[in-house]
């Protein structure tokens, strides 16, 4: 391809949302055998939602809601941010108060109706840990409970494995070491997700999806967008390996994602693909920027690349 045809693609991509970094990585796309997806707000809408909060013991649950809030007030994380809504929502917005638009973003929230928490930290690929009246509660999967030494008694796997099982995620929640109750959590697929994955398909590119969530909510997502390669239970650092792990034998991978967890993994892509409502992180990672925030534009970019350089072949 001449450099004014990589600049009319350029452009056309720009058109479409589809922001090009550079002509080296227009020409890779066109050879792309693997798209590994990240699945939470990538594949998803990334727009959790609680959909269930069960408390195992005598606490009462709006004191329950109250801490897990206090504790995610301060986590960026997608599921922090659906949780705050779900406890502001309980909290303000009964029957009588609820007024539509008001209650949608975690940002408002009526400041003294949470705890301090002391010693926060986020705990990457599992969850959050601080003190409230220096006692230790955290928030986050199985691991980041086993871990810090929480018994999970047998009603509560069975509890979260149900909610697995119908692709919800389990929030398992400790306070004072104990643990106290559990958050299902819902994040639906984009609605052109599955019709994207066959596209690559018949364009004979094998899709992935790789997540930090656990195996069996991942099998269940992929299972209904239609990916047979899964990696779940990955850690931040561990997105990147997979997409070098595909690229061993040489095929050109691209990788798609959103957060700050798959920059890593975007920038060890032969084509990284940040969505354009992600982080900055991701976005700077990127060789192509999505706009529109829509999966079609996977396909797009590769066309797009296919058609620019099948003139010179
Ligand atoms: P993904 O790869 O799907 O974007 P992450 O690596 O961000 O997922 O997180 C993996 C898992 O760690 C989540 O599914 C959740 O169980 C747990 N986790 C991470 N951050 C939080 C948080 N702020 N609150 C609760 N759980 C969390
Ligand atoms: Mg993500």
């Amino acid at each position: 391809a001449t450099p004014t045809a990589v600049m009319v693609a350029t452009g056309v991509g720009a058109n479409n949302g589809v922001l090009i970094k550079g002509g080296d990585s227009l020409e890779r796309a066109q050879m792309v055998k693997y798209v590994i997806f990240d699945k939470t707000g990538t594949l998803t809408q990334g727009k959790a939602t609680v959909t269930s909060a069960k408390v195992f013991t005598g606490m009462d649950r709006g004191e329950f809601l109250t801490l897990v809030a206090s504790a995610e007030a301060s986590s960026e994380h997608p599921l922090a941010k659906a949780i705050l809504r779900y406890a502001r929502h309980f909290h303000f917005f009964d029957e009588s108060s609820l007024t539509s638009g008001t209650q949608n973003d975690g940002k408002e929230l009526k400041p003294g109706w949470l705890y301090d928490v002391s010693d926060f930290s986020a705990l990457p690929g599992r969850g959050v840990q601080g003190f409230i009246d220096g006692k230790r509660i955290l928030v986050g999967n199985r691991k980041l409970l086993m871990e810090s030494g929480i018994n999970i008694s047998t009603e509560v796997e069975k509890f979260v494995v149900e909610l697995e099982e119908s692709a919800k995620t389990g929030i398992l929640v400790a306070y004072d070491d104990v643990l106290t109750g559990v958050l299902g959590v819902a994040d639906p697929l984009k609605r052109e997700a599955s019709v994207v994955i066959e596209g690559l398909q018949k364009m004979g590119i094998l899709p992935v999806m790789v997540t930090g969530d656990n195996w069996r909510t991942a099998r269940a997502v992929a299972k209904e967008v239609g990916i047979q390669d899964v990696r779940a239970e990955v850690m931040p650092a561990g997105k990147a390996d997979v997409v070098r792990s595909f690229q061993k034998d040489g095929s050109i991978v691209a990788m798609v994602g959103d957060g700050i967890n798959d920059s890593p993994a975007l920038a060890a892509a032969d084509v990284g693909m940040a969505i354009g409502a992600g982080t900055d992180v991701a976005i700077e990672a990127a060789n192509y920027v999505l706009m529109r925030d829509n999966l079609e534009d996977v396909i797009t970019a590769i066309d797009l690349s296919r058609k620019t350089f099948s003139r010179i072949r």
